[in-house]
């Protein structure tokens, strides 16, 4: 009956099923969760719109994808901008020109721009690692005090690791900017969906030609065995495209790979909790466990007046056992092994298209992501 069956409705597998439909084939997509739209769903919730696994903000450089995407929604320009708590101030993350002046006296500010835009040049991001093999002793003492103040800690909380073990690919980043703009994408493309993400997946799924079954686990009407595949008991002799874990798949049969998790605790609060969309808080664990907190009225261009929703996010080690989420690919060495050998044995399903950030074990935005899945659909028929 299907042509293809989508594990997943995220947009890895809504930009399939609703590509594929319009060329004509049959889809099935399920989804475990009560809902579409993945790790990018929304709700308004009393007038505003919460993005239920955390803050989301479209930005790409990708017309394509733009332009591919803007069949199902109108946008509004968004511009994101971050503030991070350093010692008693608030300052512009990533770190610029506005953070400099903020944080040291105007004479010290003044020297310090000046030997950065003697060193780099205006208007670039230079990543921290960079900064720090500075020669100049000036230069040298502000990356340090940078790193110290703006990396360290924030990179130790997302992650669960030791400042020995932070890495120039994970501190690379977010750079140091030489310039007062404070924007923290610098994407050509940057707005956010008029009314809301899931609508976007609302209407991408509304074809005919596409069925949607919630609350539907893949291992509970899929089954693979020897090349074959299974759906409800049956040979399926159509395409499965997959966007769950590998690991999953095989049942965990070489054991788990490694992921970071979040508890978001979403609070509503009387009143506007703070100045920017998201406020970072890259100091100890000791003196605050979570990274971030995001204010989703500071998204909206109308929101109440009042009232107002947050979402403080606490990093931690991923559970499987525990129902948590799996939000971020740690991707170590042993993990690149175990990826592997996962595919080894999904390469002999023919059939089987692994897509997407838990299929491919893979951080993607939105945009990669997107244009990704557009490029699979191309070839897949
Ligand atoms: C906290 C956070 C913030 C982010 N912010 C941004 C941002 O600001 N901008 C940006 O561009 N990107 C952002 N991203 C990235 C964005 O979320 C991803 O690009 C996108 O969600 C990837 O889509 P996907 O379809 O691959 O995965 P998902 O959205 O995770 O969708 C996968 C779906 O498959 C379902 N599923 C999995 N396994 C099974 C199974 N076995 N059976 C049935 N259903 C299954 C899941 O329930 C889920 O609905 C962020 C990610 C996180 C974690």
């Amino acid at each position: 009956m299907y042509d293809v069956i989508v594990v997943g409705a995220g947009f890895a597998g809504a930009v399939i099923a609703e590509r594929l439909a319009k060329k004509g084939k049959k889809i099935l997509v399920i989804d475990e969760r009560g809902h579409i739209g993945g790790n990018v769903y929304d709700e308004k919730i009393d007038g505003i719109d919460v993005h239920m696994y955390g803050p989301h903000i479209f930005h790409t450089n990708d017309k394509a994808v733009f332009d591919y995407l803007s069949n199902f929604t109108e946008w509004y320009k968004y511009e994101h901008r971050v503030l991070g708590h350093i010692d008693d101030k608030i300052v512009p993350i990533p770190f610029n020109f506005t953070s400099i002046d903020e944080l040291f006296g105007a004479e010290e500010a003044q020297r310090l721009k000046e030997l950065l835009l003697l060193n780099y040049g205006a208007d670039q991001k230079i990543p921290i690692f960079e900064l720090l093999k500075s020669d100049d002793p000036d230069l040298k003492k502000l990356a340090e005090f940078i790193f110290e103040k703006v990396f360290k800690y924030y990179t130790m909380k997302q992650w669960g690791l030791k400042a020995q073990e932070l890495d120039s690919a994970v501190m690379g980043r977010v750079p140091v900017v030489t310039s007062y703009d404070d924007r923290y994408f610098k994407d050509e493309y940057q707005y956010l969906p008029k009314d809301g993400y899931t609508k976007i997946f609302e209407r991408m799924l509304e074809s005919a030609n596409i069925d949607v079954r919630l609350g539907t686990k893949s291992e509970d009407v899929l089954l693979l065995e020897d090349g074959a595949i299974y759906f409800e008991g049956e040979r399926f002799l159509g395409k499965v495209v997959y966007t769950g874990s590998i690991d999953r798949l095989f049942n965990y049969a070489f054991g788990d790979l490694a992921y970071r998790s979040l508890d978001l605790d979403l609070i509503k609060v009387a009143d506007t909790y703070q100045c920017a969309a998201t406020e970072n808080y890259p100091c100890p664990k000791e003196e605050a466990a979570y990274t971030r907190i995001t204010e989703y009225k500071h998204f909206m261009i109308e929101s109440p007046e009042k009232l107002s929703y947050i979402h403080i996010e606490y990093p931690k080690a991923y559970n499987r056992q525990m129902g948590d989420i799996a939000y971020y690919p740690i991707f170590t060495s042993d993990d690149e092994a175990l990826y592997d050998m996962y595919l080894k044995v999904a390469n002999n399903y023919p059939d089987l298209i692994l897509l997407g950030r838990l299929a491919e074990y893979h951080y993607y935005n939105m945009d990669a992501i997107i244009a990704k899945a557009l490029k699979v659909a191309e070839i897949l028929f």
